[in-house]
């Protein structure tokens, strides 16, 4: 690989950026007209402007990205999370330029990207899944039927959903009819398919996925679960390797079962099964077929570098180990920062008149935040990542107080003072949160 376009921005633009350059590989930022003075650009080799600030004409826009890896001589894509890091048409798109797409193949994207399809993928190979319709429900009498003998509650879900949007819960008969229309009309407005199925409500359940790596050349390995059950509206806040409710031998079934699915998939590159694990059984809810924002707590544990890693195998390179290389050191926690007023959650913009992240042991930070910077209001509010890495869940606990202590972000509000609420929280400190337990936690009214 000669040269990478980061079709991203922010933490996720750097990240890939570090790893390329680590590997001796120049890079292509780019950037919309807001993120002019960003930090992923001011650090890239190269950059090219793709368009004006809303995403879909910048960061979405395909033909914009193409173009510049056109003029710059990139030969490779790498598409971060977000934005275009599903979108099959897009993978093949760089491929039909003659380009490698990081990532991998459109056709696996689109299995995957429909949710009924790539539970029923999942079940055919051997990986249970969680109950519910066989597929699409389009009609209020199937759901009445579904829901009846999976038992309620019931949560209607998007086919093409993500980012926990177009779900509804109905708790009983009554509510069924409106969980379905809302959820329709909600996933039509987002992903422009108003196809839907229901699930089983689960009342207690922890969100528990595995981070796969495979060559598409028979190798397939698994590098451990990660635990983010700290979630709001269905989005993750905080994430742990390993999870403090899996054993050893738990882990090593799941993925033997979830590395032999994939290599009957003939899977290649990164992905994450999400199961939802509830006395003591886990049920696939869906795969990423893409790096995620959380994969560095993964990093930590395993001494792996995960960018790296997706850019050996997109260029064609076996993996070179297997599941006995793979070992599990010490215990990960990451906060995910964003700009946010941390009582209502608002999106707060801003620029940002001063910036000091924590250092020490064990201290990893992931953001593109610099002192004077300004956070446009047109994207993702996420600004950075803090990881902490120790030998120990309970000084793990200890170093991520430490941390977010030392951690000054002045000018725009940030979720750090609930991060900071969430490490000294005794249900947190005991492992025993479930998904439904930051919402209580924060005294918000659950979103369904
Ligand atoms: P998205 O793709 O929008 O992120 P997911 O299917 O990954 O949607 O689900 C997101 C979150 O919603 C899960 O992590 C979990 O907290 C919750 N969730 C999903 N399915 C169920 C279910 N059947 N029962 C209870 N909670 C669920």
């Amino acid at each position: 690989m000669q040269k990478i376009l980061i079709a991203n921005r922010g933490e996720i633009a750097l990240r890939i950026q570090r790893a390329c350059r680590e590997m001796g590989i120049p890079t292509v930022a780019v950037h919309s007209t807001a993120d002019a003075e960003a930090m992923h650009v001011r650090l890239a080799d190269e950059s090219v402007c793709i368009g004006p600030p809303a995403a879909r004409e910048s960061y979405l826009n395909a033909a914009a990205l193409l173009s510049a890896a056109t003029i710059t001589g990139a030969d490779a894509v790498h598409p971060g999370y977000g934005f275009l890091s599903e979108n099959a048409d897009f993978a093949e798109m760089v491929e039909a330029h003659g380009l490698t797409f990081i990532g991998p193949s459109p056709e696996h994207i689109r299995a995957m990207g429909d949710k009924i399809a790539a539970k029923a993928a999942m079940a055919a190979f051997g990986v249970p899944v969680v109950p519910g319709s066989e597929g699409a429900v389009d009609d209020v009498a199937t759901a009445r039927a579904v829901a009846t003998r999976t038992g309620y509650p019931v949560l209607v879900k998007a086919a093409a959903g993500g980012g926990g949007r177009g779900m509804k819960v109905a708790r009983d008969p009554e509510g069924l009819e409106d969980a379905w229309r809302i959820a329709r009309a909600e996933a039509k407005a987002a992903f422009g398919s108003d196809a839907v199925y229901l699930e089983r409500y689960l009342d207690r359940p922890r969100h528990i996925e595995l981070q796969v790596l495979a060559d598409g050349q028979g190798g397939v390995v698994h590098f451990g679960e990660r635990d983010c059950s700290i979630q709001r509206r269905h989005q993750k806040l905080l994430e742990e390797a390993g999870s403090p409710a899996i054993s050893p031998a738990e882990r090593d079934a799941l993925g033997a079962r979830a590395t032999a699915a994939l290599r009957r998939f003939g899977y290649r590159n990164a992905g994450t099964l999400e199961f939802l694990y509830q006395d003591g059984a886990f049920a696939f809810i869906e795969m990423n077929t893409r790096l995620q924002v959380e994969h560095p707590v993964t990093e930590m544990v395993c001494g792996v570098d995960l960018v790296s890693e997706q850019i050996r195998i997109a260029a064609g390179q076996a993996l070179g180990y297997g599941q006995a290389d793979i070992g599990f050191t010490g215990h990960a926690i990451e906060c995910r920062i964003t700009a946010e007023d941390p009582q209502d959650f608002q999106p707060a913009p801003g620029r940002v008149s001063a910036y000091h992240p924590p250092g020490g042991p064990g201290v990893r930070v992931d953001s593109a935040l610099y002192s004077g910077c300004e956070v446009p209001p047109f994207y993702d509010s996420m600004v950075g990542k803090l990881i902490v890495h120790a030998p120990t869940r309970a000084a793990a606990i200890n170093r991520l107080r430490r941390a977010l202590d030392e951690f000054v972000v002045v000018g725009i509000p940030t979720t750090l003072p609930l991060h900071r609420r969430i490490v000294d929280d005794p249900t947190f400190q005991a492992g025993q949160c479930t998904i439904h337990w930051l919402e209580r936690f924060v005294g918000a009214d659950a979103p369904d």
